[in-house]
This record gives C-alpha cells, structure tokens and sequence, in this order.
C-alpha cells in the first residue's frame, strides 16, 4: 500500500540521541509518500516518485486535506492502571495543603492503592484499555505501563497481569514496569528495607516466571525509599536482570546522581535538579525523563529541560498520568507547555516525546524507517510545527498501526 501524498513527513530518524538540536537539523520530506506492506514500512519518498517505482501498489489517500505524517508519539512514564480516583486530593491541594501533607492524612497513593486492591484484574484490564484508547487518539502508540498501586503480592501481580492481557488486546505497544517500590504500605508490617526483601523474596519471582516485567522503579524520596535503600534495592534488581528506571529529585535532591552511577535507563521527574547532577547526565546513558503533567498537576516548577540538553543529556518527556499529581494525561499539551516555559526547540520537544522517550525504554520506537514496523501518525495540516503552537488542540487525523488505519475524527 502506497500511503500519501503527504506535505510534510518528519521521519525522526538519524539525529542525535543527546543533547540540545535546531529545527534545522530536522529532515523533512514535502510531497511524501510511504510503502508499506504486511505492516512493515518497505519505502519513504517522494510521492511522484514512489508511484512510479511501486506502480502495482494500492494507493491511499489519507484525507482531502493537508497532512502531515510523523511517528506516533511515546509515552515513556505511566501509571494508568488504577482504581478509583483522587478528585478529594486535588479539592484539599488547591485548598492548600501539601502533597506529603495529603499523604500523612491517609490520602495520596495509598488512597488508590485501596482503591486498585478493591479492583478485579478484569476490571483494571478495562480501565487500562480505556485510557490506551485515549492516549492512541492523541496518535501516542508505545507506553509505559507502572504498577505500584497494589504494594501487595497478589495485588503487584494482579496489576501486571492486568497490564499483560491489556497488551495483547490493543494495536498499542504496552510496555510494563513494576513499580512494587512504590511506597511500604501501611498495613506492611516491618521495616523499608524488609518490604523491598519482601518483593524480591515473594513477588520477582513469579514475575519473571510469567515474564509480566522486564523494568523496574523505585520512588526516592522523603516518605518514599531513601537514597540507601534505592540503591540496595536496584542493585539486586539489576543483578537479577531488570532494567532499572527511577523516580527522583521531585521533592529532594540527590537520587539523579544515585540513578546515573548505577546506569539506570532512566531517571524520572528532577523537578529539583540542579547544575552538578545535570552535567552527569551528559556522559551517560540515562535518559533524563521529565514529567510537566506533574508539574502542572502540583503547580510545582517545571523540570529544567533546557539545562539538562545544554549538558548533552539525552531528554524525554512522558506523562506520569496517574489519578493524583497528573491526571490530565495529554502528553502533546504537556510537551508544548513545558518546551515555552523552558525554550525548548520543537524539534527537541519532538524528539523527547518520539525517539528519544524510546530510547529510555530501549525499545526501537518513534521514528519511520524502512524495516521497522509502521506507527505513523497524521495531523490534518500543512506544518507540523502547529501541533505544538496548538498547544495539543490540533489532534491527530488518525494512525497507522500495521497495517491499520485507524481514523479518529
Ligand atoms: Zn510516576
């Protein structure tokens, strides 16, 4: 099938995977056209020219008006299998009180956790589909899925069971993460450090049996796990074959640094952090993740995107949607907001939401090449840049997954 013409086609593909890029390093294919067969991208093009080379090929037309094809987007950072919700947090935080305030009151995550463990696993599978639904009408294909609202054996398994049918039952790529580390329950009887043994005692394994992870976090933070006990805890999750990812420098400092020296894949939020542990992001291969749809959910500063790129570290941006500190879960909106509060050019914001937030789950993800499975999506217009001068009110046509298309509007 012979997919165009389109006016613009941003194919993402051979920039840099760190550090600061111009808009003039962006290649762009005007009057493009892409081959694809048996879900697989065989061409890019000029449109002209791929109808003469593929002259057999079906040929179809997108829309009747301008469009313009990139790869579908990357949510990188999700914990969008939840029950119930936290609208009673956000009436008390806009009323004043803090998130660690909230938290110590009995609400804050252990709210959802009560409310996820009162979930069926057929429940939160359809939550789950619910809102990969919407992420894939925001043309977002590949994301990250956490666990860490059970904080129990049965329960941390019932969430990535969940996480696993829901995969094979959308065209959206699901990536899991256990996140069993996500805070020592209240009803845990014992220390922080015996809740983590625990996990590693009682829950890894079965996990690995029933292969429902590859990646697992950990939140450091004040009422959360310290630095000392993340970094015992991802040193044996390494040491038993998991890719470790990090939640840090959101309230505190310090767990930046930790997450790079211990080569972790990914070190999320860094609200907090400053010049020094910037700079250690540049010689590593820890994608400095940022989360402004936390930022924007506590009315807290955004993640200073711009230094660490000026530092050369490899920068993504990802949601964090979650029922508490960032439910609106519209990752464009959220990019674009944080690329004008922090000068970030649309090409770097583009490459933090597509390539880029692939590579910090080390998935081949968020470029058209040719070999590589389709996941393109469309915008009805003629410059790609309005979809982020919208501010994430142009949404996308439709995407092509495979070798569906799947139209949204
Ligand atoms: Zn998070």
């Amino acid at each position: 099938m012979l997919y165009g013409p389109f006016t613009q086609c941003l194919p993402m593909s051979g920039l840099p995977l760190h550090g600061g890029l111009l808009d003039e390093q962006l290649s762009i294919i005007e009057d493009a056209g892409i081959v694809i067969r048996n879900g697989r991208i065989v061409e890019i093009g000029s449109f002209e020219s791929l109808k003469e080379v593929f002259p057999d090929e079906q040929r179809i037309s997108i829309s009747d008006k301008k469009v313009v094809a990139l790869p579908a987007f990357v949510d990188c950072h999700t914990h969008l299998c939840w029950g119930g919700n936290r609208v009673h947090d956000y009436a008390l935080r806009v009323a004043g009180k803090s998130y660690l305030e909230i938290a110590e009151t009995g609400g804050g995550i252990m709210d959802s956790v009560r409310a996820t463990r009162a979930a069926s696993e057929e429940e939160l599978v359809a939550v789950i589909l619910n809102q990969v639904q919407d992420h894939l009408k925001r043309g977002i294909a590949t994301i990250e899925v956490k666990s860490g609202y059970g904080l129990s054996v049965d329960d941390e398994l019932k969430m990535l069971r969940a996480i696993q049918t829901a995969n094979e039952q959308t065209a959206a790529i699901l990536i899991p993460t256990f996140l069993g580390a996500h805070l020592k329950p209240s009803d845990f009887e014992g220390s922080n450090r015996d809740y983590l043994e625990m996990l590693i005692r009682e829950v890894v394994p079965v996990i690995k049996k029933e292969k429902l992870a590859a990646r697992a976090d950990i939140f450091v933070e004040q009422g959360a796990f310290s630095i000392e006990e993340a970094e015992w805890y991802a040193k044996e999750m390494q040491d038993l074959g998991f890719e470790m990812t990090m939640h840090v420098d959101q309230f505190s400092k310090g767990g930046a640094e930790l997450a790079v020296s211990l080569g972790c894949v990914s070190a999320d939020h860094l609200e907090q952090t400053q010049d020094e542990a910037a700079v250690r992001f540049g010689n590593s291969d820890t994608v400095a993740v940022a989360l402004p749809g936390a930022s924007l959910g506590l009315g807290m500063q955004f993640t200073p995107a711009r230094t660490l790129l000026d530092n050369n570290a490899s920068l993504a941006i990802a949601t964090d949607w979650n029922p508490g500190s960032a439910p609106m879960g519209d990752l464009v909106t959220q990019a674009a907001l944080l690329g004008a509060s922090q000068k970030l050019t649309i090409v770097e914001t583009l490459a933090a939401i597509t390539y880029r937030a692939g590579y910090a789950l080390r998935q081949h993800v968020g470029t058209i090449e040719k070999g590589k499975e389709a996941r393109v999506t469309i915008f009805e217009t003629d410059d790609y840049r309005n979809i982020f001068y919208r501010q994430g009110q142009l949404r996308p046509h439709c995407t092509i997954i495979g070798s569906d298309c799947n139209i949204y509007d």
